[in-house]
């Protein structure tokens, strides 16, 4: 292949990685044909709390069902923000997310969700009043949406993103701080984030059992949380004995496999609707 030169040697050409390659402006045309005619889907994970066993929240996750090769969240996302999209994308995530509400509520389930949103969100100017003007609209939902934040996107422009986040905070916005642990953000930063909310990331959750040194730093993550005045959520358990793990260090609540992979909301409500169902477990089979 054809061989470029950068500032650190040599590179091959990768199209995947070049904003202007054509393949990549044909997926951005894809994705906004897709983005206006409603063919984006979002899937839904719970969040259980461990004080009361309940599923508290669920998390809303953009799909692009039925594109093959299939285009992953990440990476419609990259591509979403690379291209404009995003501002228009997260409008639409807000407003399906609000509809998921709604339908929740029909089912006798008010639960919490949570968004995702972009760092580029922060940066738009009239972000904070787009959401407060849906909220207003929307006011039965107020404090119940949820918008995540990963730690990362907001040091790429912390002065900005602080901005933001206390005019949502003023409107009545609840903050979550997304992937907690993955990057590089100070925690003279962190303490100031108006959140209620921090989610470890998954690479410090997956080897808990076996890891003394991630359990030490979950620990430690933990008790800072809630010395700060933050709930803290564990992102990616995948086993039972995770949990237990997580109960015995104090974690408010958990999200992942261990409980259910993210789905259509219908499929989601339909398995909690039969978990409800099922008879209690006595206290020591559990
Ligand atoms: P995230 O917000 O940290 O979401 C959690 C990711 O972990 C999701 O991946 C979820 O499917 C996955 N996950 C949850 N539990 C487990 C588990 O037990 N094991 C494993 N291996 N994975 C688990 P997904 O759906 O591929 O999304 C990836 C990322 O893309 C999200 O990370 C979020 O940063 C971004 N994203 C997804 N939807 C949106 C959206 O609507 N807007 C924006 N701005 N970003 C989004
Ligand atoms: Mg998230
Ligand atoms: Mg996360
Ligand atoms: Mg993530």
């Amino acid at each position: 292949e054809s061989a470029i030169a950068t500032e650190k040697g040599l590179a091959y050409y990768d199209p995947a990685r070049d904003p202007y390659s054509p393949e990549r402006l044909t997926l951005v045309s894809e994705l906004r044909h897709a983005l206006h005619n409603n063919e984006l889907a979002l899937w839904y994970q719970p969040k259980r709390c461990l004080k009361s066993n309940e599923i508290v929240g669920v998390e809303a996750l953009i799909r692009w069902p039925g594109r093959q090769p299939a285009v992953h969240a990440d990476q419609l996302i990259a591509l979403a923000e690379q291209s404009g999209l995003i501002r228009p994308l997260t409008r639409w995530v807000m407003e399906q997310a609000l509809a998921a509400r709604n339908v929740l509520l029909e089912a006798g389930l008010d639960l919490t969700v949570s968004i995702n949103i972009s760092p580029n969100n922060l940066r738009e100017r009239d972000f904070p009043l787009f959401v407060q003007r849906l909220m207003t609209s929307h006011h039965r939902h107020r404090g119940r949406l949820i918008l995540e934040v990963t730690e990362t996107s907001m040091m790429q422009d912390p002065a900005n993103s602080m901005r933001t986040l206390r005019s949502l905070d003023y409107a009545g916005i609840p903050l979550a701080i997304d992937d907690f642990g993955s990057g590089y953000s100070s925690l003279s930063y962190i303490k100031q984030l108006p959140a209620c909310e921090v989610k470890i990331d998954r690479s410090l959750i997956t080897d808990l059992l076996t890891h003394t040194d991630d359990r030490i730093i979950v620990k430690t993550t933990i008790d800072m949380c809630h010395n700060l005045g933050y709930q803290v959520v564990a992102e990616g358990v995948e086993d039972e004995e995770t949990i237990e793990l997580l109960r015995e260090m104090d974690c408010d609540m958990i999200q992942g496999y261990v409980l259910a992979k993210p789905q259509p909301l219908a499929d989601l409500i339909g398995q909690l609707r039969a978990q409800d169902s099922q008879p209690p477990v006595p206290l020591n089979l559990r």
